[in-house]
């Protein structure tokens, strides 16, 4: 195992991830941030990101973390390709595995793994990915306008998801797997007052349809009769669910029962000294590249502060 000691460690690279980089070299601390196995992060998945101010004309995803990059690594970031395996977060400074060989010790680390979409895991789901397939409607949504869509799930996102896309999309299917939803009774509410949105109850995807080129359709069958059916459309969004990537940090951070790290309230600390989290893995409510960027930002200032104090406690240790 190698060792190097680092002031601010920075582990994901999303744009929470390289936000929380931009202002931490920019503060002169020369931040060493590991990409993670997918670097860039979710957006690298998606096409046009049009809702990120200051671009105009929108920008491609995966452009869009180029450019972030080069963002960080023009104040001087350290952009390593990397997996963290493992943490040590019981005494400070922090320890930090990369790759199951790496050693970095850190005075200060932000979590910015983020999180990712779950998938039904139906073969076809891979092949239309970006092609008719998305999870994430806010993102794409705006693509499929005047078309019809279904979305699958029950949840919160699946209700907002569907009332969005209703907005947009001539008609809206909700794929249901039970005879009821797990949304808040508002957003059901909300769902069931919104004509163009027809709830197929106790209903399974069996099979995305398409040409080979684009998504044209879908064959689900109802789990209580077996009967099947196939519903002519463009766009299948999946709502099941994310799982945020932060696996790695429970035996240390304080995290909600689906994995979500807690923070205090209005900053991005988490219950362990130094050690910060932003991004979605922080984030199970909105979830956008903005609010992500916007906390990865908190996350630098809050390392930077730690930083100070730190100095400070150890000078007055030291005189
Ligand atoms: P949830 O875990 O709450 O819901 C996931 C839904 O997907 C469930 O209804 C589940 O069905 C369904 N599902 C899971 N796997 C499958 C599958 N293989 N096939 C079909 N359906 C499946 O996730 P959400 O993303 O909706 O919400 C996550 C959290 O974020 C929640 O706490 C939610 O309240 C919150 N949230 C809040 C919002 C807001 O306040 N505006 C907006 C969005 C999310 P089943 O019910 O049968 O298990």
């Amino acid at each position: 195992m190698t060792n190097e000691t680092v002031k601010v460690l920075i582990i994901g690279s999303g744009p929470a991830g390289y936000t929380a980089a931009i202002y931490a070299a920019r503060a002169g601390l020369k931040p060493v941030l590991y990409t993670g196995g997918q670097p860039g992060g979710q957006l690298t998945t998606t096409n046009d990101v049009e809702n990120f101010p200051g671009y105009p004309d929108g920008i491609n995803g995966s452009q869009m973390m180029i450019d972030l990059q080069k963002q960080a690594e023009r104040f001087g970031t350290r952009i390593n390709y990397g997996l963290v395996t493992s943490v040590d977060f019981s005494g400070w400074p922090h320890k930090v595995v990369v790759d199951e060989k790496t050693t970095v010790v850190a005075e200060s680390v932000i979590i910015a793994t983020g999180a990712t979409a779950k998938y039904l895991g139906l073969p076809t789901e891979e092949q239309y990915y970006n092609k008719g397939v998305s999870a994430c409607a806010v993102c794409d949504g705006y693509f499929y306008r005047g078309k019809e869509v279904a979305v699958v799930g029950a949840g919160d996102s699946a209700a907002e998801e569907s009332t969005y896309l209703a907005n947009l999309c001539t008609k809206v299917h909700l794929i249901v797997r039970r005879d009821e939803m797990r949304a808040s009774k508002i957003m059901q509410q909300r769902v069931k007052n919104t004509p163009n949105i027809e709830i197929h109850w106790n209903t399974e995807t069996e099979e995305i349809l398409g040409n080979g080129n684009e998504v044209t359709g879908v064959r689900v069958v109802n789990n209580k009769t077996g009967e099947k059916k196939h519903i002519p459309l463009q766009g299948f969004f999946l709502a099941i669910g994310h799982k945020p990537n932060t696996e790695i940090f429970k035996p240390y951070i304080d995290m909600d029962e689906t994995g979500y790290i807690n923070v205090k309230p209005g900053t991005s600390k988490t219950n362990v000294e130094g050690v910060f989290a932003v991004g979605d893995a922080a984030d199970k409510v909105y979830r956008q590249a903005v609010t992500a960027a916007g906390t990865g930002c908190m996350g630098a200032l809050d390392a930077e502060k730690f930083l100070v104090a730190k100095e400070m406690e150890m000078g007055m240790v030291h005189s």
